[in-house]
């Protein structure tokens, strides 16, 4: 429609500029500028300041944490305890000193840590959970192995499904009203839906759930791609990966608000940190917030709308998910820079191949998606800041041969 195609030529031309000095900074992609890289949902490639970061932390600093007593050491040690800071600012913690940031391998790793090392403490016999049965599998398994841990101490909770609205993927917001109830003592709920690519309305959860429920958010989609604000989005954990936000891979976060929550901060100095994965955080976290994550959002938003509109037109795919590309009403879900989709008759994996003889890179068959989810492949396009215009219409133009 019209209205698309003006709302996205606007972005393009007022962000173009702006766009162009950013995917420079990439060297993986400027020095491959045959090839098109869609999969930053499986990982993000990372800009110039994050691989300096990396050189100088190994070259000048490298050394354990929380234990030496030399420069090198200390270094260490002040790094870790200010990347600990610079996560709570990149999140917006508006009571930084009720809130821990726990330093893990990557979102699977956290969710995990948030049910063993937290959960206990949150629930007793009776209360009941809400999981996200067609969510990414990293925020399903990890409560359920909490529900059969707890069960052996006697402590029996209720895991009741998190249900969806079929046509759109976002949760079905009506249906968890009505089995969300007085025992509901804690959410899992996702950011931005790794296939479905929405914006998962996590306002609305709360506002269902109320202000006593604790919501743990799998923010693995929306680091470093638009603003997560605790403040804004009273959630009480936030967990996600440094490697889709640009760091190394081997390094994630799990931030967690201390007022619902016990007062427990895990982790200590017992064990060596990824002190350099910590450097490449910090350094990424920087160059992600003064690139502008309301921008890159808007950027990359874009660019989605424009593939999802394309798609449209062509009869042959079947979009997965989220069904507003643009939306100005902001209360309406929202697709952001992942795009999800099948053709009626060749293979996902067969489509992938097809796409990378044409240099494209993208994911496809069931992305880890729990067990409610698809049941056939698709082909999932996830975007970033380097990704352009060109390299959406040279992939439609693709598509559009294979219709
Ligand atoms: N949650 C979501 C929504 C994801 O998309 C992913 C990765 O694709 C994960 C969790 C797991 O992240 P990681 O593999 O970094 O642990």
């Amino acid at each position: 429609t019209p209205r698309i195609d003006t709302q996205v030529a606007d972005v393009i031309e007022g962000l173009g500029e702006w766009q162009r000095a950013l995917r420079a900074q990439f060297p993986i992609i400027t020095t491959h500028p045959e090839l098109a890289y869609l999969d930053s949902a499986a990982t993000a490639q990372k800009p110039q300041a994050v691989l300096d970061a990396v050189h100088t932390y190994l070259t000048t600093t490298n050394a354990n944490a929380g234990r030496g007593t030399y420069p090198w050491a200390n270094r260490t040690t002040t790094l870790v305890e200010q990347a600990r800071d610079r996560v709570k600012r990149f999140l917006d913690d508006p009571a930084p000193e009720r809130s821990a940031v726990h330093f893990t391998s990557g979102t699977t790793e956290g969710l995990r840590s948030v049910a063993r090392d937290w959960l206990p403490d949150l629930l007793a016999d009776g209360d009941e959970i809400v999981v996200p049965v067609a969510d990414h599998e990293a925020n399903i398994a990890p409560w359920l192995e909490a529900q059969r841990y707890l069960a052996g101490q006697g402590v029996h909770i209720r895991v009741r499904p998190m249900p969806y609205q079929r046509a759109s993927g976002d949760y079905d917001h009506i249906a968890l009203a009505e089995l969300a109830g007085g025992r509901t003592r804690f959410v899992a709920a996702t950011h931005v839906h790794h296939v479905y690519g929405g914006d998962m309305n996590i306002h609305r959860i709360r506002r269902v759930v109320g202000p006593d429920a604790v919501i743990c958010l799998d923010a693995a989609q929306s680091i470093g791609h638009l603003p997560v604000s605790v403040a804004d989005l009273d959630v009480d954990f936030v967990v996600f990966s440094g490697h889709k936000a640009m760091a190394l891979p081997g390094t994630g976060a799990v931030w967690a608000r201390q007022a619902r929550g016990p007062k427990f901060t895990p982790g200590g100095w017992s064990g060596t940190p990824n002190t350099v994965g910590i450097a490449s955080l910090t350094a990424a976290l920087d160059w992600l917030d003064a690139a502008g994550t309301d921008r890159i959002e808007r950027w990359t938003v874009a660019l989605a709308a424009r593939l999802t509109d394309g798609l449209r037109h062509l009869d042959a795919y079947e979009i997965l998910g989220c069904q507003t590309s643009l939306a100005a009403d902001s209360s309406v879900q929202r697709r952001q820079g992942i795009v999800t989709f099948r053709h009626h008759a060749i293979d996902s994996s067969d489509l992938g191949f097809i796409l990378f003889s044409h240099g494209f890179m993208v994911r496809c068959d069931q992305h880890c998606q729990g067990g409610a989810g698809e049941r056939t492949g698709s082909v999932r396009v996830s975007l970033h800041i380097h990704n352009t215009v060109e390299e959406i219409d040279r992939l439609l133009a693709v598509l559009a041969t294979l219709g």
